[in-house]
């Protein structure tokens, strides 16, 4: 117990899976949680003359299936392990912590997704800037940049880290963001001496083995610096182990990327669908049709993050069309790439010794095809095609390497033997000939002992214990020779050796343990020529990813027939017979998908007020329009028959009620919330998604709120986005009457023997019944309900002044508060505009102007 109390003092805040023989034990709190968490028993151990100490432990072997749980459940679990054989030990064997494994650093498949990166984030905050720096371990990705402090939620937001490191004094601040964003990022307080320009950088020149960081380009950003030291001494400390594969650092600049917030990334349901969080119904699922992991891991990467250089967007979508194209090239290079492994985790795994012979096999048979792949993108006449395939690294020797070394199907196990081919080492081939004849050897010994001693049943057999024997049965012993020596009696017979047997003994058991030791050092060598290619591998990596995506995108537009957008610096979206990308293929059968146009600008039709009954398929047109968009900057085709998409630099949304209702607020205040957060970050690049806003209050603050916002958009030229604003309150579409590039759309429905039906159909004009009984009929509301409430609104609508009525003349003293305001701009009156034009503004006494006013 002392010496787990010293180890445990080491690795504070971690779980101590602490090895004791055939367990892993955990005691105290470590106990109490692991029992919880894992589902095993709580017990106690008696701590001698002390009291008892809770404790809960699991076989050694079942590692792999516990372990993992830990770290899903938020924890970092410390791995102390026997660094010596209990049987040789003198005193109490000694004990060391091997790896750390936290949410954010692992190599572990039980606990990756191959589809997606496992970041760890430093960050580091310096008066208004902040230095920002993560990685993945485990495909050896390595980023640092600098951000104003302001920007650090969005920033989180954009990495989408699953662990941060953090100084004390930053502990309230990110805490507060991340219950906003995501409460289940795990948060690791790092030591404050670490948090030390000198240190920092120190350690990463000895890292790179450089004597300067200006290769990288990051040496003028301090703070960045600090925050990549943090996170590269967090991965030393916890990996233990050698970490070549992080050969470089490189600059992250998010101002490339268009900015798509968690809320947004949520309602247009990009990686996960809102009803289930699963992957399944995301815009993912229908575009993912990755081979490798890595292009599904970049394929991730790429749609959380949409590009904003229109060259860039362009090149990817002409490589897609390229591929588009070339069917039978495309299908032949997809064949290729089925047979290519993980590539970035299996150097990762090279690299820091984790590798075992199938891996080594893995990577042979990924390089192996890497030649094919290149003299296929030769036959692509696309420049960025051609440019991967010239990029791709022939790694043909090591494959030759490689397969004269292992052979082809090699166990998992490093001790066990059997991995490498004979004909590669002589030294390796003599032994096993050793070895295997002395099976021969002593298949020969049995027959001539037998002729010899004429006991036909006399037999040569094996244990631990004793080693080779001669086994006689009792009723053959008077038959035994004299120089038989007798080493067991049994009930039946009994065991001897001899001499001869003895010596050979020898040799075949140290030949065998000498192929064991031999075979792992040959296995380490190739291992380590591997581990030299690294740069190479993953540069190989890197490519397959990005060729991987391309093909998908090309097999996506050709499967559900997308075309080409045309993506320019305008500020003009223009969609022809747009669809909803997940909506349309997840239809009922029998039911056809209603394409519809879309056209928003600057100049005449920025703000399009969308009206319609619940169910007409609002939300939908939203985000198809948001989906189509980002799916152009991308580089993907996308769902219409023809699109022509102006830069976007940020999607909005505000949808519905939101569930984020968590951290205690109202649903009305995450509304507006969310509305502050656009009319403060928007700007004229913006595409902005309102579904419905101003609801979670009483009609007519809501109306007021949703007017005022609207007219903001409009009037301020600072935050003039292009807006999608679906809503439920008609009196919002006079604006269009009053705001010249506010348009009126509303969805068709047609209402046939006291039904609704919908035709999804989207088209200029307003909307002027809500159709909610109707809609509450189909949704099964007793009939009884369904009757009284149309006697109801018929009342209603037959008094004089109908609830609609009073809202419409609330609108009109409330329009006419805002006409005074603003009506100088829409002034038509003539007289007075030559008055004004003509006033001598510079001999103008301010009281003068004043009484002008
Ligand atoms: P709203 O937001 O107006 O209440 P939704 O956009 O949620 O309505 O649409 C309701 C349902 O109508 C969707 O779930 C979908 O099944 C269907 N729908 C919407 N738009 C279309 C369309 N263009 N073509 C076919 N079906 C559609």
């Amino acid at each position: 117990m002392a010496q787990y109390y010293k180890i445990k003092q080491q690795h504070p805040d971690t779980i101590l899976l602490f090895r004791v023989g055939d367990f892993f034990e955990t005691f105290e709190e470590d106990a109490k949680i692991a029992s919880k968490v894992l589902g095993i028993t709580l017990t106690k151990r008696s701590n001698g003359a002390a009291e008892d100490v809770p404790l809960a432990g699991f076989p050694h072997h079942a590692i792999d299936a516990y372990l993992p749980k830990l770290v899903r459940a938020g924890y970092r679990v410390a791995v102390c392990e026997q660094m010596e054989n209990p049987k040789f030990a003198k005193g109490i064997v000694k004990r060391e912590v091997i790896e750390v494994v936290t949410p954010g650093v692992t190599l572990s498949d039980k606990l990756l997704d191959h589809k997606k990166n496992n970041y760890v984030l430093g960050v580091f905050v310096k008066d208004d800037l902040v230095g920002l720096s993560f990685s993945d371990i485990s495909t050896g990705e390595f980023y640092v940049y600098e951000t104003k402090l302001d920007q650090l939620s969005e920033q989180i937001q954009l990495i989408n880290p699953s662990e941060i490191l953090y100084h004390k004094r930053d502990k309230d601040y990110l805490t507060k963001i991340l219950s906003k964003i995501n409460p289940e990022i795990r948060l690791t307080k790092i030591e404050d001496w670490i948090f030390n320009f000198d240190y920092t950088n120190e350690m990463l020149l000895n890292h790179f083995k450089t004597v300067t960081l200006k290769g990288f380009g990051i040496d003028r950003l301090q703070n960045g610096i600090i925050a990549a030291g943090i996170v590269l001494h967090y991965l030393q400390e916890t990996q233990r182990v050698n970490l070549s594969h992080l050969n470089k650092i490189s600059i992250y600049n998010p101002s490339d990327y268009m900015i798509l917030d968690y809320s947004t990334k949520r309602n247009l349901e990009i990686i996960t669908s809102m009803q289930e969080g699963t992957r399944e119904g995301s815009l993912i699922s229908i575009l993912d049709k990755t081979q490798t992991a890595m292009g599904g891991r970049l394929l991730k990467k790429w749609i959380s993050a949409p590009l904003r250089d229109v060259n860039a967007i362009n090149q990817r979508l002409n490589a897609v069309e390229n591929l588009i194209k070339e069917k039978s090239l495309r299908k032949d290079l997809i064949n290729q790439l089925k047979e290519i492994g993980d590539l970035e985790r299996l150097i990762s795994k090279v690299c820091t010794g984790r590798a075992n012979p199938r891996e080594i096999i893995a990577v042979k048979t990924s390089l192996k095809k890497i030649p094919v792949v290149k003299e296929l993108l030769n036959k692509l006449s696309d420049s960025t095609l051609k440019k991967v395939g010239d990029s791709l690294k022939d790694l043909t020797e090591l494959v030759e390497k490689i397969s004269d070394a292992i052979i082809d199907s090699p166990p998992a196990s490093l001790t066990e033997g059997g991995i490498i081919k004979s004909g590669f080492s002589p030294e390796l081939d003599e032994l096993r000939e050793i070895a295997f004849h002395g099976k021969e050897w002593i298949s020969n010994l049995q027959q001539k002992e037998r002729e010899r001693t004429g006991i036909p049943s006399l037999k040569v057999g094996f244990n631990n214990v004793f080693g080779y024997y001669i086994d006689i049965s009792n009723a053959h012993k008077s038959k035994v020779p004299a120089d038989y020596i007798r080493k067991q009696t049994l009930v039946n017979s009994e065991r001897y050796i001899t001499p001869e047997l003895k010596t050979f003994e020898e040799k075949i058991l140290h030949a065998e343990e000498k192929i064991g030791e031999l075979e792992y050092q040959l296995f380490n060598e190739i291992r380590n020529l591997v581990a030299l290619e690294a740069e190479s591998i993953q540069t190989n990596a890197r490519l397959i990813g990005m060729l991987d995506v391309f093909l998908s995108f090309a097999e996506c537009a050709e499967e559900y027939n997308y075309v080409k957008p045309e993506v320019d610096e305008g500020n003009e979206i223009e969609i022809l017979q747009g669809r909803h990308p997940v909506v349309e293929r997840i239809l009922s059968p029998g039911e056809k998908f209603t394409p519809n146009d879309c056209k928003l600008n600057n100049s005449d039709q920025q703000i399009i007020l969308l009206t319609g009954p619940n169910m007409a398929g609002k939300s939908v047109y939203l985000r198809q329009v948001g989906l189509i968009v980002l799916l152009a900057q991308i580089g993907s085709f996308v769902p219409a028959s023809k699109a022509k998409i102006g830069i976007v630099d940020r999607i909005f949304t505000r949808v519905g009620a939101s569930d984020n209702i968590t951290a205690g607020e109202s649903t009305f205040l995450v509304e507006m919330q969310e509305a502050a957060n656009i009319l403060n970050n928007a700007t004229s690049k913006s595409l902005i998604l309102l579904d419905e806003i101003g609801r979670g209050t009483s009609t007519f603050d809501g109306i007021s709120i949703a007017w005022a916002i609207t007219e903001y958009l409009h009037e301020n030229p600072d935050v003039a986005a292009k807006t999608l604003f679906a809503t439920h309150y008609h009196e919002l579409n006079e604006m269009a009457d009053l705001f010249p590039r506010i348009k009126n759309y509303k969805v068709e429905v047609r209402e046939y023997d006291d039904k609704v039906i919908f035709l999804h159909r989207v088209n200029p004009g307003r909307a002027d019944h809500s159709y909610g009984i109707q809609v509450a009929m189909m949704a099964g509301l007793p009939v009884f309900v369904t009757n009284r409430a149309k006697e109801i609104l018929n009342n209603l609508e037959s008094k004089e002044l109908t609830p609609y009525e009073v809202k419409k003349e609330r609108l009109k003293k409330l329009k006419s508060e805002t006409d005074n305001q603003i009506s100088l701009f829409e002034f038509k009156d003539d007289e007075l505009r030559t008055e004004i034009k003509n006033l001598e503004l510079n001999s103008l006494t301010p009281i003068e102007a004043l009484n002008k006013l």
